[in-house]
């Protein structure tokens, strides 16, 4: 087993190390009705840093008083917002936008210490995010509805698209900036309003959000922000009869869950869950250039992402060449605290996370797999795992069935594509998938037959706003970015009219 190559010098308090205007932490709220509310008599959790274990915050925790307060002021402000002006609304999402870049860095500082991933990935994630809303102010200004020729020459046929109403939204830790604005995005340049209950581990960028639209002029009780133990929030807000619609960004189980419970209730969803994508890798690839490409893009984030490549299918005649590339990048991942220079990787967000990937790495040896690096946890305090290479694990190992959702990647070399097709259609998810080749016809091939929402072929391009993302099977449904976004938060209403 070979070691990458980590920070030896690990401070943990490592933000002292760094130029960081943010040597304190974020303060912590509830936002209800355009009012920022503290702990006051509230149940709190403590925010612990993932990178030193130590705990940086206590977050308020709403009762039942407040959730309902929260949905009440949604559809008061629901019956404003929905009548103003496409173009109102689109100039407040936009001094929104021009915020978060303003505040982008001081943002970015906190989601390390509360979520742990290098300060490059956090800052970057905020500001990819300005883009994200200002592509959804503009694009809300062209929700347009149709005119239907008659069979009378008395007869008008309108359909108009309308905003659904309040939205109950679950946004999820592990980017907890760009997750919560992409729905808060679409819903709100649609003309929603929305209760958000974003990630209590990692709160600090939801609350950054809240004090950015309501600086931007967003009126009251437009956002809501809650938080609390997330069955017993999510279920007060999907039996509320005041909410319309939910969407959700999380795990496969409890993306099920919700949408039995809205589904009994007959309401909207977006469900943007888990994935386990396959990276199928042809004989005719840039070998090299396709390692080195998903060697970074594997570790982002500690491999904390839905997207994340997790099942790399190599053709033999070009499986040797890979591996070697592939390792070689994979040991120039630097893993420390987040705010340390040069760091390339933080830690994992959560303890049980470490754990998790403990028993994807025993569970691999036990069918006889090879580490061929990683494989365990280092440094003392906080939640840090070596990046972990696996080699050949068998298509029976957890590794090859479950989401990892952590820095830890199987490899095994294919023959014939339509085995692999096969092996990689063969889970239940269906999110993002890669290729690469440089055969016309196998990319055309590949990308038909692939059971996923997102086929990439040769690089790596769901990042932007105007593109759908979103899964299939049980990764999901519904897509979040793209002229798609705004489906989900319409609904079409048909008006005839006799002269
Ligand atoms: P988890 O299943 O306990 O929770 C996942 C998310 O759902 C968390 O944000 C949690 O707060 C929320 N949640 C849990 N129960 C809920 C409920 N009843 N109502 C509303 N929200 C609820 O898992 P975890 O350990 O926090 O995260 C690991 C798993 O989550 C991964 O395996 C991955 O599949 C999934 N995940 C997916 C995404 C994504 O982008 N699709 C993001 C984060 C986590």
């Amino acid at each position: 087993m070979t070691e990458v190559s980590i920070l030896t010098n690990l401070s943990p308090l490592a933000a002292e190390s760094t130029n960081s205007p943010a040597a304190t932490y974020a303060d912590l709220h509830l936002y209800i009705d355009g009012e920022f509310i503290g702990v006051q008599q509230r149940r709190t959790l403590s925010v612990v840093d993932p990178g030193t274990g130590q705990a940086i915050g206590e977050l308020p925790f709403a009762d039942a008083s407040d959730i309902a307060r929260a949905v009440d002021a949604a559809h008061r402000a629901f019956g404003v917002w929905k009548r103003e002006s496409p173009l109102v609304r689109s100039d407040i999402l936009r001094k929104a936008a021009a915020l978060i870049r303003e505040r982008a860095h001081e943002i970015g500082c906190h989601i390390t210490m509360d979520q742990g991933k290098p300060l490059h990935e956090a800052v970057a994630e905020v500001i990819s995010s300005a883009e994200h809303l200002e592509w959804h102010a503009e694009e809300g200004r062209r929700i347009y509805g149709r005119v239907i020729p008659a069979r009378s020459p008395d007869v008008q046929q309108t359909v108009l698209r309308e905003p659904i109403g309040v939205c109950a939204a679950f946004s999820p830790w592990n980017f907890p900036f760009n997750q919560a604005l992409r729905k808060l995005a679409a819903a709100l340049a649609a003309g929603c309003t929305v209760v958000l209950k974003g990630p209590e581990e990692s709160p600090s960028a939801i609350v950054a959000l809240a004090r950015i639209f309501h600086d931007s002029g967003l009126p009251p009780g437009c956002l809501n922000i809650v938080w609390g133990v997330p069955s017993e929030v999510s279920a007060q807000l999907i039996e509320s009869p005041l909410v319309r619609k939910i969407s959700f960004t999380g795990s496969v189980p409890v993306g099920k869950h919700l949408a039995a419970l809205a589904g009994a209730q007959m309401k909207r969803m977006t469900m943007e869950l888990g994935g386990h994508a396959p990276v199928i890798v042809c004989n005719d690839a840039d070998v090299e250039r396709a390692a080195t490409m998903l060697a970074s893009y594997k570790f982002r984030n500690a491999g904390q992402v839905c997207v994340s490549p997790t099942r790399f299918f190599v053709q033999r005649g070009v499986y040797e060449r890979f591996i070697d590339r592939y390792l070689d990048e994979v040991k120039k991942i630097r893993v420390g605290y987040g705010l340390e220079r040069g760091v390339t990787m933080g830690p994992l967000a959560h303890g049980r996370r470490v754990a998790e990937i403990e028993n994807f790495v025993v569970d691999a040896k036990e069918h006889g797999a090879e580490i061929a690096l990683g494989g365990a946890r280092i440094y003392p305090a906080g939640n840090y795992f070596a990046p972990t290479v696996v080699l050949a694990p068998s298509n029976q190992t957890r590794l090859m069935n479950e989401e990892p959702f952590g820095p830890i990647v199987g490899i095994v070399p294919f023959d014939e594509l339509d085995a692999v097709l096969a092996e990689a259609n063969r889970l239940p998810f269906g999110l993002a998938s890669y290729v690469f080749t440089t055969s016309i016809h196998n990319a055309h091939r590949i990308s038909r037959e692939l059971e996923a929402g997102m086929v990439n072929i040769n690089h790596f391009g769901m990042g932007p706003a105007e593109i759908p993302f979103g899964g299939v099977k049980d990764s999901g449904f519904g897509s979040e970015g793209g002229t798609e976004s705004f489906d989900g938060y319409l609904v079409t209403k048909f008006v005839t009219q006799l002269n």
